[in-house]
């Protein structure tokens, strides 16, 4: 707003002094005339005169005061008004967040500095006062590097046109240097000739930092090792980073708009997502590790930070998702665990891994009352195999024994290498008394001829034995149970196996009796077969004998094959029975055959250690040369454990007894896990029904579904099925209903010594067991 002026005199001073000079001149001209008129005398005349004179003096005078007055007043008006403006200027130049200069030009081409405000304190630390006349201090201040650039401005674009804006540094009187907005016109004279420049310096450095900090964040956000991606409030993805492509595989292009739930593997379910929104929402953040799915479709691990942006009022704004791929973090983590819970040397389950799997073992026993042995097995002399041949063929014979212990294991026992040559073995499911003949085994396995670095070299053992519960109640006590026995069983001269408690080298001493025993028993003639009918399912009609064993003790008396047969096995003496076994079968079906009775084939029960002698197709062949006998007399019978354990083997055995003409059949059929593509490989003759199963008929229906899905898929293969351990009427009628081909069981005869057999080979068309009518 321009301020008014005072009203301006209406007359200029030429047309005042021209109307007094009129005005006067007429008056003196028309008064005298006027005077002559009136003819007055010549005194008359003379005073007329004087009184004429001094009025226009007086009337001069007034209007010489009126003129001084009103300029006066004018004057008071103006000096109002002009010191208004300044005030009204100096305001403005205060309240000016920029520094306002107006500078001369000097005839020699520089500038003098006319003005500067007083902003130049705060913005570069002095005051105006103290800023040298010459304008060209200034210069001094530029950066250097913007110098040149400056004074081409100058001279080039501000002299041209007339007007200039540019930004560069000035030094700072105490501190660095300020970014400034210079905003300059060129000021001319009269003559259209330069005269000076009027302008501004904007203090321009914390904008200038907003930007260099807005491009320092977005390469932080593109060089980031973590990928990032922002997504907006309705979870669209707006932009990712470069580590984002990097990881997933997909660019900006491919995902802007869309969500990052493209990204989900399905490893983790609604819930997991339930539950991470509502923590996102409740508290704007969520950290934890889920799987996603990268473009190639490979499902990798990352570990998620994800935040919610919120504006001032508080909604949602963005989404923040920070993640890194922790791929290679869990294969560190996989090592670690192999070096926590491995042993180095051997790659056995180290001590933490034993106590963990001791804690399940224990708990499951304590749960099932049942048993868990713990056994500490020390190399006997393994010092001075370290010393004489050296510590790396240490190293080689504890892996060897490492090797040699597990094959003797179960998949649920754990082998601990504890340190040095001491290992611990945990065994779940297992007494006391087995730990004679499992000890015995292992030793066994040790002492097999090895040989390091060209010489040979003997291993042999010493084992203390503890038994969960009886001996201890954790990992602990029983360990240092087993400890002190081995401690014993060294002090014995090593080679030995030593039980902890009196009750268990008891209870062993008893079995390692029985098993002296039964060393003994092939040669003292004391083992026999007892003969079981299997009979055909639909005319009761004698089909096949089961040779089943047994051990007339000296002093124990008939002791069943359940009380030792595992022994046997264990100890490798299964080998020589076994033989005898068959050996036996055969010579009474061959003697029976002597006599001229009708023989039916004999099933003989096979043991592991027996079915995976490479001898055996050799011995069948003696043996049935021998005795005279054709192979389709001679049954073998295999559990599916055995027949599935090493599949591969088991057909191409099966295959080569097969040509022998000799019967196959799969025993306790349903109790182990079977693979029906081996199933249909195998040359099998016979599925033999576990009697388990049959057990339930009549009022179990799953093992009712469980034998007629079995019968049904014995023949769907071509099989024949038997059902053994039949003792009811009613279990016969369901198995004959659902066309089973034979059965076996005390409905129709217990197992018995071969005279009493005879009587039904006499009478081959006798049926045995109960005579009931039969539906037609
Ligand atoms: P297995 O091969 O399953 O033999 C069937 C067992 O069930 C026999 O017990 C038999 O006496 C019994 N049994 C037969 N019918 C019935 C019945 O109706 N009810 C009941 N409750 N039981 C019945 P055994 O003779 O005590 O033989 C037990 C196991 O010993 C056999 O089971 C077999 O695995 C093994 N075995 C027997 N003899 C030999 C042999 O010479 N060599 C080998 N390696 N193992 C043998
Ligand atoms: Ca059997
Ligand atoms: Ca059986």
């Amino acid at each position: 707003m321009i301020p008014k002026l005072p009203p301006s005199p209406s007359l200029s001073a030429l047309k005042v002094t021209l109307a007094f000079l009129i005005f006067g001149a007429a008056s003196v001209l028309l008064s005298d005339h006027a005077v002559d008129l009136l003819g007055l005398s010549v005194v008359e005349t003379s005073l007329l005169q004087t009184g004429k004179g001094l009025l226009f003096v007086t009337l001069s005078a007034l209007l010489v005061g009126l003129l001084a007055r009103r300029t006066a007043l004018q004057h008071q008006a103006l000096a109002a008004h002009a010191q208004l403006q300044h005030e009204r200027l100096q305001r403005l130049v205060d309240v000016s967040p920029a520094v306002l200069y107006a500078l001369r030009l000097r005839a020699d081409g520089g500038f003098d500095t006319d003005f500067i405000s007083p902003q130049l304190l705060d913005m570069l630390g002095f005051s105006p006062e103290s800023t040298p006349p010459d304008a060209a201090w200034w210069l001094q201040r530029v950066h250097p590097e913007d110098l040149p650039r400056v004074m081409a401005a100058h001279r080039g674009t501000l002299l041209r046109e007339g007007c200039l804006q540019h930004e560069y540094r000035l030094r700072h009187a105490e501190d660095g240097y300020r970014w400034t907005l210079d905003q300059s016109v060129l000021v001319r004279d009269v003559d259209g000739q330069p005269a000076g420049v009027i302008g501004s310096w904007l203090d321009i450095t914390g904008r200038k930092q907003a930007e260099e900090h807005a491009r320092l964040i977005a390469r932080v956000f593109e060089d980031s090792h973590q990928a990032i991606c922002i997504t907006d409030a309705d979870t669209r993805i707006v932009t990712v980073n470069r580590a984002f492509t990097e990881v997933t595989g997909y660019t900006l292009d491919e995902l802007a708009g869309r969500p990052p739930s493209l990204l989900k593997s399905g490893r983790q379910d609604a819930a997991f997502y339930a539950a991470m929104w509502r923590q996102l929402r409740r508290q704007g953040r969520w950290e934890g590790e889920l799987w996603n799915r990268r473009k190639n479709g490979e499902v990798y691990p990352e570990w998620l930070t994800l935040s919610a942006i919120h504006d001032a009022q508080g909604q949602v704004r963005q989404y923040l998702g920070v993640f890194t791929d922790t791929t290679s973090r869990k294969a560190a983590e996989a090592h670690i665990e192999r070096l926590a819970y491995y042993d180095a040397l051997t790659a056995l389950p180290n001590r933490s891994l034993l106590a963990d799997r001791a804690r399940v073992a224990l708990a499951t026993a304590q749960r099932q009352h049942g048993q868990v042995l713990l056994m500490h097995l020390n190399l006997d002399d393994f010092a001075a195999i370290n010393g004489s041949l050296g510590l790396a063929a240490g190293d080689a014979v504890l892996r060897e024994a490492a090797t040699r212990l597990g094959r003797h294991l179960r998949p649920e026992d754990t082998l601990c290498r504890q340190g040095a040559d001491d290992f611990l073995l945990l065994l779940p499911h297992t007494r006391a008394s087995d730990a004679m003949s499992i000890g015995l085994r292992l030793m066994q396995a040790l002492a097999a001829p090895l040989e390091v670095q060209g010489q040979p070299v003997t291993l042999a053992a010493s084992i203390g034995v503890a038994e969960f519960p009886t001996d201890g109640e954790d990992l602990a006590q029983l360990s240092q149970a087993a400890d002190s026995a081995v401690h014993q069983a060294k002090r014995a001269g090593g080679r030995t196996v030593r039980f902890f408690s009196r009750e268990l080298q008891e209870r062993s001493r008893e079995t390692l009796a029985l098993l002296q025993d039964l060393r003994q028993a092939v040669a003292r003639q004391e083992l026999v077969l007892h003969y079981q009918p299997q009979v055909d399912a639909a005319t009761a009609r004698l089909h096949g004998l089961e040779a089943l064993l047994r051990w007339r003790h000296p002093v124990r008396g008939l002791v069943p094959p359940g009380e030792f047969i595992t022994l046997a096995e264990q100890s490798g003496l299964i080998r020589e029975i076994g033989t005898w076994v068959l050996g036996e079968a055969l010579r009474q079906t061959a003697a029976w055959r002597a006599a001229g009775l009708a023989v039916v084939p004999v099933a003989v029960n096979l043991s592991a250690v027996q079915f995976r002698d490479p001898g055996l197709r050799d011995q069948l062949i003696g043996l049935l040369r021998d005795h005279g006998l054709p192979g389709h007399l001679l049954e073998l019978e295999l559990t599916e454990t055995v027949a599935m354990e090493d599949s591969k083997h088991t057909i191409a055995t099966l295959a080569s007894l097969k040509q022998l003409g000799v019967r196959l059949s799969i025993d306790d059929f349903g109790t182990g896990y079977s693979s029906l593509g081996y199933l249909k490989r195998f040359a099998v003759d016979t599925l033999k029904v576990d009697q388990s199963f049959v057990r339930g008929l009549n009022y179990d229906r799953q093992d009712e579904a469980i034998v007629a899905n079995i019968i049904a898929l014995a023949h769907s293969l071509g099989l024949a099925t038997l059902a053994e351990g039949v003792e009811t009427a009613g279990q016969r009628e369901f198995l004959r209903q659902h066309g089973c081909d034979q059965l076996q069981g005390w409905l129709f005869a217990k197992a018995c010594p071969a005279e009493e057999v005879e009587a039904w080979l006499r009478q081959p068309d006798t049926a045995l067991g109960p005579q009931i009518q039969l539906v037609a």
